[in-house]
């Protein structure tokens, strides 16, 4: 909690640590109320002079320290709420220390706690310290000997990392178990579990013929529900050694489940911890999003076995080096699984869906944050809590700065680039440099002339750059003139302590098509490239190529694929979108006009002017364009599906100057019902088509058949939105007759959107009927309540008053007050949602800080609102900062929103 101001860190201030501790040997008296941790540490000094030896702890107490089995007395040390400081007077020495902590006590879910009747660790970026008196930081690595000691009835199951070496009952009734992990690890990645559990494994043969068993622990009675889990991990460690050449160094790899709990997961070495809403799956309970996304999140932690766990970060400024780049790869994972076995065009478009979702959840979270008071580069500078720091920038526009050198690279660049990378630091913790520098070796080879200088700036450069296009004909010489110029304008904190600051171009890859008037790929030419894509190197402020041998006026295809994190300007026609829309070969391209086409008709209809003809005829634009989308049989139902879904709201707030929620969210719910009336036929059609390609199916959550059920619910969507006689009814009877819960939320969404009451509450009470034993399904009642827009801040308290609900299982507060605060424009931008927003934030800060910073985000974007919203919101903002004792994670997020 915090005291004074917290302290902020530098990363220019690192220091290597003056100490190793080559090896680390824990003993733990496991019990939920108390549990006592014996620490014995070698540690030697690498510093010649006499650095004292500084180790991190917090909600501690200490028992007894010795150093070589002496033991020391009060004077010989100091000890405060967050440091153990000791001035040991021999190069190497032996540290015990024993202390206890409390895991039932503990409700901010970092370090040693308690969920369900199990035990659970959650370390990274700081918990450790929470356990036990530690160098708490990533670039101190050691060897882990781990006994955990426990009650026999109540913890049968004792897991911690690596190998077990001996299992044995002790007389009391508890039992014990010895686990040791050959490869040293940082502090991050160590990990227990104490429980009662079912278990499904599998061994499975790696490529050079080692056995290794896979394992998947969940609660009792939850086994049913964890075959996709394992299924996918199998595929994890197949698909790293195909794609990447890197094979599972483990004997034993283990996934928990867990309900309580702060991220999605945990990537502790051999001994992943999940959030159990990504490991649990089936048809019943399952959405098809969901199985996806345990797929990801499954890759993405394996993965980080080697990109992470094998190589891991110098200090957390580095974060990316391991996040970006294992995103970057879990991306690469599902687009290879939704592609595979499928002919190159299918792949393609499969592919493209999977890069479709990627980018928006790109726009939907990480422009915001790069536009608002916690923007910051992939690479910090600075923070005061680094858990406010595992944000969308070093995540998702972290792995775009990989993709983009995958991009310049190839892909057999890319692979020898990685390969340099571990043959130079495997077993190191380093920094991002360190992996652009690796890369770059195998670049200037590939490229001689070219190399990554300038492309580094992309971790260290706040903000979203615009690439605006000019594009000239000319038709006597029958040649283009394509200019790009860069631009990245000051954001955050930057505007007002250097508004002015002038920020050094970037080197963008920049992947652009030219289509004739009929729709037709031009063949270009232009610095010794050739193609009908070129990716052009933009590393200057302005720079300009000629295209030659092109008769007529083109259409430009811009930034195809995205393949690079910036916005692109170019005036284009209604017409030219609509025939990019249409025609364009390169299907994320193709997607994006329709995209951009739909935006200017809702950001027309949210501002004053919304009823003028060129509206009207850029919405029956829309229609006509969307109508040939729907009949194109070249087109998978999922990229049809990815087509007819509108922007989201928060992708579109970021476009409206000043931004105004409430014009928006009608404009977006006046525009769903003109399409589902205009195209009233298509949709019917196209509902009666999917329905009947899935008839007689076993639900099965691969890629095709999921696409089939995303364009068949988007279709009966727009129909209930139209009030289409008998939608509803649809609906109703859909919610009913499905085998499967990505069906039956098909219809439950939009009766919940659009049913009179009556219905409404018949559906959602028959659901929690059926339902109520299972807490992830649970999540979904409460989230689809939440985001209903005629949901108010009344309505949502006397949720949170319902049994189930409960703040202090980050699920369900997720589920419920996140929901309504970020995702339900209509129902929280007024003053009760503002202040509602404060006192949950207030309330959720007492319980576990790190999601309560998470919650003090929904606002970011305050101070661009219209007057009226900014000032209500500026009120909560200081009321919140007036709380006498808020989290040091709080604190950084409210008084940097309150600088703009
Ligand atoms: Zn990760």
């Amino acid at each position: 909690m915090r005291t004074d101001t917290a302290p902020t860190i530098l990363r220019q201030d690192y220091l290597p640590y003056p100490f190793r501790i080559p090896t680390v040997d824990l003993a733990f008296d496991l019990a939920p109320d108390l549990t006592q941790v014996h620490s014995r540490l070698t540690v030697e000094r690498i510093h010649p002079e006499a650095a004292p030896l500084v180790l991190n702890g917090e909600a501690l107490s200490l028992i007894s320290i010795r150093i070589d089995g002496r033991l020391l007395s009060p004077e010989d040390y100091q000890l405060d709420d967050h440091q153990l400081t000791l001035h040991p007077d021999k190069p190497a020495f032996t540290l015990e220390i024993i202390s206890t902590c409390r895991p039932a006590e503990n409700t901010s879910l970092m370090g040693l706690y308690q969920s369900g009747h199990s035990l659970f660790t959650q370390c990274e970026a700081e918990g450790f310290r929470r356990i036990t008196w530690f160098a708490d930081r990533p670039d101190v690595m050691s060897r882990y000997t781990v006994t955990l000691r426990a009650d026999k009835t109540q913890f049968p199951h004792l897991l911690s990392n690596g190998n077990l070496l001996q299992e044995q009952p002790l007389s009391d009734g508890r039992h014990e178990a010895t686990w040791e992990d050959p490869h040293p690890k940082p502090s991050y990645l160590f990990a227990l579990v104490a429980g009662d559990f079912d278990c499904r494994e599998k061994t499975i043969t790696t490529r050079s013929g080692r056995q290794a068993l896979l394992q998947v622990y969940c609660d009792k009675g939850d086994y049913p529900r964890t075959a996709w889990a394992l299924d996918c991990l199998e595929r994890s460690v197949l698909w790293d050694e195909s794609r990447f050449n890197l094979e599972l160094d483990l004997d034993r790899f283990m996934i928990v489940a867990a309900r309580d709990f702060n991220m999605g997961a945990m990537e502790n070495k051999g001994l992943n911890i999940f959030n159990s809403a990504y490991v649990l799956a089936d048809a019943q309970t399952a959405t098809d999003a969901s199985f996806e996304a345990i797929e990801s999140v499954i890759g993405h932690e394996y993965f980080h076995n080697w990109t992470g766990n094998r190589i891991t970060c110098r200090d957390w400024f580095q974060l990316s080096l391991k996040e970006g780049l294992t995103v970057f790869r879990d991306q690469e994972f599902s687009a290879d699984m939704m592609a595979r076995g499928l002919p190159d065009n299918a792949a393609l478009s499969a592919r493209t869906v999977k890069r479709i979702d990627d980018v928006t959840a790109l726009r939907t979270a990480q422009f915001p944050e790069d536009a608002g008071p916690m923007a910051h580069p992939v690479r910090p500078d600075s923070y005061q809590e680094i858990g406010n720091f595992y944000t969308a920038t070093v995540y998702e526009k972290g792995a775009e700065v990989i993709r983009m050198q995958h991009t310049l690279l190839g892909e057999s660049g890319f692979q020898a680039g990685m390969a340099e990378y571990f043959r130079r630091h495997d077993g190191q913790a380093v920094t991002c440099d360190d992996f652009v520098n690796a890369m770059d070796s195998v670049y200037r080879q590939l490229a001689p002339g070219k190399d990554l200088t300038t492309f580094r700036r992309w971790y260290a450069q706040a903000g979203t750059p615009r690439v605006s296009v000019d594009l000239k004909h000319d038709a006597q010489a029958a040649q283009c003139v394509l200019t790009l110029s860069q631009r990245c304008d000051p954001v955050g904190v930057e505007k007002l302590q250097n508004p002015a600051v002038a920020k050094p171009p970037l080197h963008i890859p920049f992947a652009l098509g030219l289509l004739g008037a009929d729709g037709s790929p031009v063949l270009l030419e232009t610095d010794g490239l050739k193609g009908e894509t070129l990716v052009l190197d933009l590393t200057q402020t302005t720079q300009t190529w000629v295209f030659k041998n092109i008769a007529q006026r083109p259409v430009p295809s811009l930034l195809r694929n995205f393949s690079a994190p910036v916005i692109v300007e170019y005036n284009y026609t209604d017409e030219e979108l609509a025939l990019l829309a249409r025609k364009d070969p390169e299907p994320f391209s193709r997607w994006e006009a329709g995209q951009s086409l739909a935006t200017r008709c809702l950001l027309a209809m949210a501002s004053k002017q919304g009823q003028s003809n060129t509206t009207k005829a850029a919405t029956d634009l829309l229609a006509a364009t969307w109508a040939d989308i729907a009949n194109d049989a070249s087109l998978s139902p999922a990229y049809k599906a990815r087509v007819f879904s509108l922007p989201s709201e928060r992708v579109l707030l970021e476009k409206m100057s000043p931004i105004d929620p409430p014009a928006l969210a009608q404009a977006r719910r006046a525009l769903r019902q003109y399409l589902g009336e205009t195209l009233q036929d298509t949709w019917q059609t196209l509902y009666d088509n999917m329905c009947a390609a899935l008839d007689g199916q076993d639900y099965r959550p691969d890629a095709a058949s999921a696409g089939a059920r995303a364009l068949k619910n988007s279709a009966l969507t727009y129909l209930v939105a139209a009030t289409v006689t008998g939608a509803l009814a649809r609906a109703e009877r859909q919610y009913y007759d499905a085998d499967n819960m990505t069906d039956r939320m098909g219809g439950l969404t939009p009766l919940v959107n659009h049913a009179p009451d009556d219905v409404k509450a018949r559906v959602l009470a028959h659901f929690y009927d059926q339902w109520q034993a299972n807490p992830l399904v649970i999540d979904r009642w409460f989230a689809l309540q939440a985001t209903a827009s005629s949901t108010t801040v009344a309505d949502i308290q006397a949720l949170m008053a319902h049994p189930a609900f409960t703040l202090r299982n980050p699920n369900r507060a997720r589920s419920l007050v996140f929901q309504f605060c970020l995702n339900n424009i209509q129902g929280v931008y007024c003053e009760a949602g503002y202040a509602f927003w404060a006192e949950q934030v207030i309330a959720l800060d007492q319980i576990n800080p790190e999601i309560a910073a998470r919650l003090a985000r929904a606002f970011d974007h305050w101070a661009r609102l219209v007057p009226k919203e900014r000032q209500a919101i500026k009120l909560q903002l200081e009321k919140i900062m007036q709380r006498p004792s808020l989290s040091r994670n709080v604190y950084e997020i409210i008084s940097k929103a309150l600088t703009l």
